[in-house]
């Protein structure tokens, strides 16, 4: 049966728009439709790893607000500041920045097309938006926690769901200085989960989570209110406005495919179930699905069982054991916190495995030893 394209991509956010790009540039046929308008706001913190730089095949600098040479780990008043490296993005640029990478390759995108219905019928897939009814042979759900693609292929909901709230705020040039080049998480602000305050070039982004707690409903804006309280750089700080969303945790060996549709980044419930780290996920998994999606195109079959495989392999089993030590982490967070700020050890091996140099097994065995030595040493 003929299709008017090989793959339609829904949501252009950062898994979105890498699938694309991969197809695209595979030489596929690809319909890229997007929801919003580009740029599009996205509550996040826009805090990008090492990862996120080595992951991608083109330069993001023109999108970077800030540098991040340190991070300041806290638990209330007690901080430790040790060495990292990141980048602070907003959203809205560098997942506009992606969308024209994927463009330019050759998709075509459409945005301000919220996608209404999908439908998998006579051989193809349907998905039917504001600019009316198309088919295609592949889709590819990247339409975040609360997509469309999931339902109407049949996933079940979500199982790990956490939320988080952030407040874009005007700061006092001061306290633009204290923060510039410094991410700053906080263990010690709410329960199973941490507050933050990442810079910006003119503003701060700051934001709280009730991240790792299942099914936990924190008052997130009563939370916010009180941390901005309690920090003193943010006493003048003024909000600009406040945003909500959900965050559907990954580690769990799941299904991420059905014939002819596969799901990436938020989608499928991929986030960081220690960090909350999501977009280089998003990214990976939009990476993966375009190279299964065009190898099942290749073979003329619908099969994508590979991209399930991939993912479970790639970032599940992986994420079984940051799911471990959020485990421990969060149940005594100031216990942890105290233990890291003391063992250099196990600061390297944290940062390590933020910047993708080392896996969660490979940090619990670095923190082990370390707390082993300092033990012996005592
Ligand atoms: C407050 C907060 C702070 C965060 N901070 C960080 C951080 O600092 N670093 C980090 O790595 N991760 C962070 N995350 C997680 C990160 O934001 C997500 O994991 C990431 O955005 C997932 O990318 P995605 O492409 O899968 O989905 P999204 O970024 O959600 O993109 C989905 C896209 O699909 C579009 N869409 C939705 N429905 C439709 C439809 N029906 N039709 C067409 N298009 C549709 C949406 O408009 C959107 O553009 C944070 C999350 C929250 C909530």
């Amino acid at each position: 049966m003929n299709s008017d394209w090989d793959v339609i991509v829904v949501g252009a956010g950062p898994g979105g728009s890498s699938a694309a790009y991969g197809l695209a540039k595979a030489g596929l046929r690809v319909l890229l439709l997007e929801k919003e308008k580009i740029p599009r706001y996205k509550a996040c913190g826009g805090g990008l790893t090492a990862k996120v730089r080595a992951a991608l095949d083109f330069d993001f600098s023109p999108t970077i607000e800030d540098t991040i040479h340190q991070a300041s780990v806290a638990f209330g008043p007690e901080r430790t500041r040790i060495g990292a490296t990141a980048w602070c993005v907003m959203r809205d640029k560098f997942d506009a920045l992606l969308a024209a990478r994927a463009a330019s390759a050759g998709a075509e995108l459409r945005d301000a097309q919220p996608v209404s219905r999908v439908s998998f019928e006579n051989g193809s897939v349907q998905v039917e938006s504001r600019s009316g009814a198309e088919r295609a042979k592949f889709v590819i759900g990247a339409d975040g926690v609360n997509g469309i693609v999931r339902r109407a292929a049949g996933f079940p909901a979500h199982q790990r769901m956490a939320a988080a709230l952030e407040a874009e705020m005007d700061a006092p040039t001061a306290a633009l200085d204290e923060w510039h080049g410094a991410l700053h998480l906080d263990f010690g602000a709410i329960a199973w989960g941490y507050a933050w305050i990442f810079p910006k070039a003119e503003h701060l982004s700051v934001g709280i989570g009730d991240l790792f707690r299942i099914g936990g409903r924190a008052d997130l804006r009563a939370a916010l209110q009180r941390y901005v309280a309690s920090e003193p750089s943010l006493h003048d700080a003024k909000t600009r406005f406040t945003r909500g969303h959900r965050v559907p945790l990954g580690g769990e060996f799941a299904t991420y495919h059905v014939p002819r549709a596969v799901l990436v980044g938020d989608a499928a419930g991929l986030v960081d179930p220690f960090t909350a780290e999501g977009i280089y996920y998003a990214i990976r998994s939009g990476q993966i699905a375009a190279e299964e999606v065009g190898r099942a195109f290749a073979r003329g079959d619908f099969d994508l069982v590979e991209y399930t495989r991939r993912i479970n392999r790639e970032i599940n089993s992986d994420f079984r054991y940051a799911w471990a030590l959020t485990q421990v982490f969060y149940r005594m967070p100031h216990l942890a916190y105290r233990i890291f700020a003391r063992s250099a050890g196990t600061q390297s091996a944290v940062t390590d495995v933020a910047e993708g140099g080392l896996t969660y097994l490979q940090m619990l065995g670095r923190v082990a030893q370390s707390l082993v030595r300092s033990l012996v040493k005592r």
